[in-house]
C-alpha cells in the first residue's frame, strides 16, 4: 500500500512540476497566486512523501517531517484562500484579516516545528498492518491541534463558498472553471475530514492536494472557454458585412452567414445553392491549388446588380490534409460604382453626356485600327455660339447642346464614334457610306424648330474630312475638318464643306497673309494701281483705284489673295482706310498741279460698314486733304447695300451730305433684283463685268443689260460697265446707251506713275 501510495505521490509530484513548467509560462493576474499555491502543493506532497518513508527507528525525524507536513497545509489552505480571493475578485477591503491569517499560520507553524521536542500537537507511534506487515506511523492528536484543523477547514470553506458564489452568478460558459476548482476544494475538505474522522492509516488527501493544485492552475492560467471562443466567432460571422459560406472536405456545405444567404438569393434550398456554387467554382479554377483565389464577380442581390470581392480558402492540417474550405463574399458595389463613375467623368462630357476629347481619340483610334471601310471625321460648329450665351444665358444655350448631342446619338451605331471636342464643337467618326447630307440637314432642320432661341438665326456649319491613313493622327484629321468650317465660316449660304487638299494651301497661305499685313501696312508694301475708265466720247474721265501688294520678296500679289483674307479677318478697313487716303491725298496733288479732269473711283467693303464710321472717315479726309469732292467716287456694292438697307441709307445721305457720289458697283452679281434701284439713291450704276463674260446665254445677257441701262437711264443714273475686253463689246454697249467703260480693252490697272506720265501730260 505504502509503495503504491509513495508512487502516486511521486507522480502527482512529477506532474506538478511539469505543470509549473508548462502553464507557468502564462502571465495574468492570477498567476503569482497561482505559482504560490502549486509550490505550496509539492512542498506539502514532498513532506508527506519523505514522511512515510521514514523507518521505525528514526521517531523524531519522523515527527518533524510530519509537522512540516501539517505546516504547509496550512499555508496551502492560505493560497487556497488568497487565490480565491483574487480569481473570484471579492478581495477584503481591509488588510487586517490577511495579515492575521498568515500570523496565525505562522503560529501554528511554530507550533508543529516545536513539536517534534514537545509533542503537545501530535504523537507518532511506528505500527505494523496486518498480515502485509506495513509499516506506517499513527498519529495519536493532542487537544492544541483542533486550533490547527479549525484554521484549515474554515479558511477552506470559506474559499469554497467564494466559488460557489461565483459559480451561481456567472454565465454557463464561465461555470466549468469556477465549478472545476470547487469540485476539487471539495473534495480535498471532504477526503480529508473522513480521513480524520476514521483515523484512516494514511491521509490519502494529499493525493487531492496536488491534483486540485494542478486543476487550479490549468484552469486559472490555460484553459480558456472554447464555448465562449466559438460563441465570439460565430457572433462575428452571423453579423459580418462579409458573406461567408463554409464547407467540409467534401464539400458540405456547413454554414451560410445572412449576407451569403443573400448573395446566393435564388429560390431553393441555400446550402444546395452553396454547394452548386462551390461545384462550379471548382470547375472554373480547376487545377489551381492554391489556398486562396480571389475574384471580383458580379451577382445579384435582392435584385440589384452588385459587385463582390470572392475569396475562397481552403483549410488544410498541418500535414496538408483538406480540413475544408470557406467562401468569403465581400461587397464591392460601392468601390465598383465609384470606380465607374470615375471613369465616366474621366472619359465623358459632363453636360452631353457624350465621349469627352481624350475618350474620343481613343476611341477613334481603335475605330480605325478596325476599318474595314473608309471613314469620315465630321465635326459640327454653330455659328456664333458665343452670341446665343450671351443673349439667351448659358443655361439655353447648353440645352440646345444637349439636343443637338441627343440628336446625334440617336443616329449612333457601334462602327461610330461621336464626342463634344470644346464649346459647341461635335466630332463624329464614322464610316463614309453612313454619312447622309439629306439627314444632317434634317437634324439641323430639327434643331431650328425647337426654337430654344427665338429671332436667333442658328446656323450649322459641317465640315468634313475623307480619312485617306487611318494612321494619320486623330487631331490632324479633326483640323482638317474644322479646316473646313473655317473655309465657310460667316457664310450662310453654305453648311457642310468637305476638306480639299487645297485648302491646307489656302489656309496656309491665309494664315502668311495676316501674320505679314500689319508690317506691309507700316512698310508701305501697298499700292494704289489706277485703271482708267473712259466715257464714250472716247475720253479718259478717272481711274478706280485697285489696291495691289508689291511683296518684297513674293512680288506683286492681286487683291484676290488677300482681299477675302482681310475681310474674314475683320481687318480690310484698315487698308481701305489707307487706300481712301492715299486718293484723296492723289486728289490734292493733282489739284495742285491743275489736273482736274479725273476722279477716282474707290472701294468700300462690306465689312467696312461695321467697323467704320465711313462718313465720319470721309469727312476727315475732306479736311484733311484739299480736292473736289465730286472727284472721289465711292464704290459700294450692291450687296453691301443689301445687308441693312435702312442703316446703310442713313450713311449713303450722311457721304451724300458732305458732296460725294456714290457708286454702285457690281450690279447684277447679286441676289438683289432692279427694284432695289427706287429705295437706293445713288450716282452711278456700275454694271458687273458677268453681264459681258456670259458666253452660253449671249442673247438673255445683252437683253438684260440692254434693260438695266435704259431703266438707269430713265431713273437719270450715269452706267459705267466695267470687265470690257473687246471692241465688240464697246460697240454693243455705245449702241444701248452705255455712258462709261472699264475694261482690259482700253487698259489694265497700272502704277500711278504709268498713268499719270500717259493721261496726265
Ligand atoms: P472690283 O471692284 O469689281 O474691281 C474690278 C476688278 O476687275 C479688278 O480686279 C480689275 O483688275 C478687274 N478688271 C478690270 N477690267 C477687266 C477686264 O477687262 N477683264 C477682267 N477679267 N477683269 C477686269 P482686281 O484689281 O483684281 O480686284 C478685284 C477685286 O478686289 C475688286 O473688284 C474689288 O472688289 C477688290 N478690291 C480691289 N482693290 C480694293 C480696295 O482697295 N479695297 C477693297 N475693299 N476692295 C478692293
Ligand atoms: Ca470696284
Ligand atoms: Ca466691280
Amino acid at each position: 500500500m505504502v509503495q503504491i501510495l509513495v508512487i502516486l505521490l511521486i507522480l502527482l509530484i512529477l506532474s506538478m512540476v511539469v505543470c509549473v513548467v508548462v502553464f507557468g509560462r502564462r502571465q495574468g493576474k492570477s498567476r503569482p497566486g497561482v505559482m504560490q499555491l502549486i509550490w505550496t502543493a509539492i512542498f506539502t506532497a514532498i513532506c508527506y512523501t519523505a514522511f512515510i518513508l521514514v523507518p521505525a527507528e528514526h521517531y523524531r525525524l519522523a515527527v518533524f517531517m510530519d509537522g512540516l507536513y501539517f505546516l504547509s497545509t496550512d499555508w496551502l489552505a492560505v493560497c487556497l484562500l488568497f487565490f480565491a480571493t483574487a480569481y473570484t475578485e471579492v478581495e477584503p477591503s481591509s488588510r487586517l484579516p490577511k495579515y492575521m491569517i498568515i500570523l496565525f499560520a505562522a503560529a501554528e507553524s511554530v507550533s508543529f516545528a516545536v513539536n517534534t521536542f514537545t509533542l503537545h500537537m501530535f504523537e507518532l507511534k511506528a505500527e505494523t498492518a496486518g498480515k502485509l506487515g506495513i509499516n506506517y506511523w499513527d498519529i495519536q492528536w493532542k487537544p492544541p491541534h483542533l486550533a490547527h484543523r479549525i484554521f484549515v477547514y474554515s479558511i477552506v470553506l470559506y474559499s469554497l463558498i467564494l466559488f460557489t458564489y461565483r459559480l451561481v452568478k456567472e454565465p454557463s460558459i464561465y461555470k466549468k472553471q469556477y465549478g472545476g476548482i470547487l469540485a476539487q476544494a471539495l473534495a480535498v475538505m471532504v477526503i480529508n475530514i473522513f480521513c480524520y474522522a476514521l483515523d484512516t492509516k494514511f491521509d490519502y488527501s494529499v493525493i487531492l492536494y496536488a491534483s486540485m493544485a494542478i486543476s487550479v492552475t490549468y484552469f486559472a492560467l490555460y484553459a480558456s472557454p472554447r464555448v465562449l471562443l466559438e460563441k465570439i466567432n460565430s457572433t462575428i460571422i452571423a453579423d459580418s458585412v462579409i458573406g461567408m459560406a463554409a464547407y467540409d472536405k467534401k464539400g458540405k456545405c456547413i454554414g451560410v452567414n445572412p449576407v451569403a444567404a443573400e448573395f446566393f438569393s435564388e429560390s431553393g434550398d441555400i446550402h444546395d445553392i452553396a454547394e452548386g456554387y462551390l461545384l462550379r467554382w471548382k470547375a472554373e479554377h480547376a487545377g489551381n491549388n492554391e489556398k486562396v483565389i480571389c475574384e471580383e464577380q458580379r451577382g445579384t442581390r435582392a435584385n440589384e446588380e452588385m459587385y463582390f470581392h470572392v475569396t475562397y480558402q481552403r483549410f488544410d492540417d498541418e500535414k496538408g490534409r483538406n480540413l475544408g474550405s470557406c467562401f468569403q463574399f465581400e461587397d464591392r458595389t460601392e468601390v465598383v460604382r465609384k470606380f465607374r463613375e470615375e471613369q465616366y467623368r474621366i472619359t465623358h462630357d459632363m453636360l452631353t453626356g457624350l465621349l469627352n476629347r481624350n475618350a474620343f481619340e481613343r476611341e477613334a483610334e481603335k475605330l480605325l485600327a478596325e476599318a474595314e471601310e473608309p471613314y469620315y471625321m465630321v465635326c459640327s460648329n454653330i455659328k456664333d455660339f458665343k452670341l446665343v450665351n450671351e443673349l439667351y444665358g448659358a443655361e439655353v444655350g447648353d440645352r440646345l447642346l444637349i439636343a443637338q448631342a441627343n440628336m446625334i446619338r440617336s443616329a449612333l451605331d457601334e462602327k461610330t464614334v461621336v464626342a463634344r471636342i470644346f464649346a459647341d464643337k461635335f466630332c463624329i467618326l464614322l464610316p463614309k457610306g453612313r454619312f447622309d447630307e439629306k439627314e444632317a440637314f434634317d437634324q439641323i432642320t430639327a434643331l431650328r424648330d425647337l426654337e430654344l432661341v427665338h429671332s436667333f438665326k442658328l446656323h450649322y456649319y459641317i465640315g468634313v474630312y475623307e480619312i485617306k491613313d487611318v494612321n494619320e493622327p486623330i487631331w490632324t484629321m479633326y483640323d482638317k475638318a474644322i479646316m473646313a468650317i473655317d473655309t465657310i465660316r460667316g457664310n450662310y449660304e453654305q453648311t457642310i464643306c468637305y476638306y480639299q487638299d487645297e485648302l491646307l494651301e489656302h489656309i496656309m497661305q491665309e494664315k502668311e497673309v495676316l501674320g505679314e499685313f500689319d508690317k506691309a501696312i507700316a512698310d508701305r508694301q501697298f499700292h494704289m494701281f489706277l485703271q482708267p475708265q473712259i466715257a464714250n466720247d472716247g475720253a479718259i474721265v478717272g481711274a478706280e483705284a485697285l489696291v495691289r501688294w508689291i511683296h518684297p520678296e513674293k512680288g506683286m500679289i492681286s487683291p484676290g489673295i488677300f482681299i477675302p483674307t482681310l475681310e474674314k479677318a475683320g481687318l480690310i478697313h484698315k487698308l481701305d482706310l489707307y487706300m481712301w487716303e492715299s486718293a484723296a491725298r492723289k486728289l490734292e496733288e493733282w489739284k495742285e498741279s491743275g489736273i482736274e479732269k479725273y476722279s477716282i473711283s474707290v472701294n468700300i467693303s462690306t465689312k467696312d460698314f461695321y467697323y467704320l464710321d465711313i462718313c465720319e472717315s470721309f469727312r476727315v479726309l475732306a479736311e484733311k486733304y484739299d480736292f473736289d469732292r465730286k472727284k472721289l467716287k465711292l464704290e459700294i456694292t450692291e450687296s453691301a447695300l443689301m445687308e441693312n438697307v435702312q442703316k446703310n441709307m442713313k450713311t449713303l445721305d450722311g457721304l451724300h451730305g458732305l458732296g460725294y457720289d456714290i457708286e454702285i458697283d457690281d450690279f447684277g452679281s447679286g441676289y438683289s433684283s432692279l427694284g432695289m434701284l427706287k429705295d437706293i439713291h445713288a450716282d452711278i450704276l456700275k454694271i458687273d463685268m458677268i453681264f459681258l463674260q456670259e458666253t452660253q446665254n449671249v442673247q438673255r445677257s445683252t437683253t438684260i443689260l440692254k434693260n438695266i441701262i435704259t431703266m438707269s437711264k430713265e431713273l437719270g443714273m450715269p452706267v459705267i460697265t466695267e470687265g470690257v475686253e473687246t471692241k465688240e463689246q464697246v460697240d454693243f454697249l455705245m449702241r444701248v446707251g452705255c455712258d462709261m467703260f472699264q475694261g482690259f480693252y482700253f487698259a489694265r490697272p497700272m502704277k500711278v506713275e504709268s498713268f499719270e506720265s500717259e493721261y496726265c501730260q
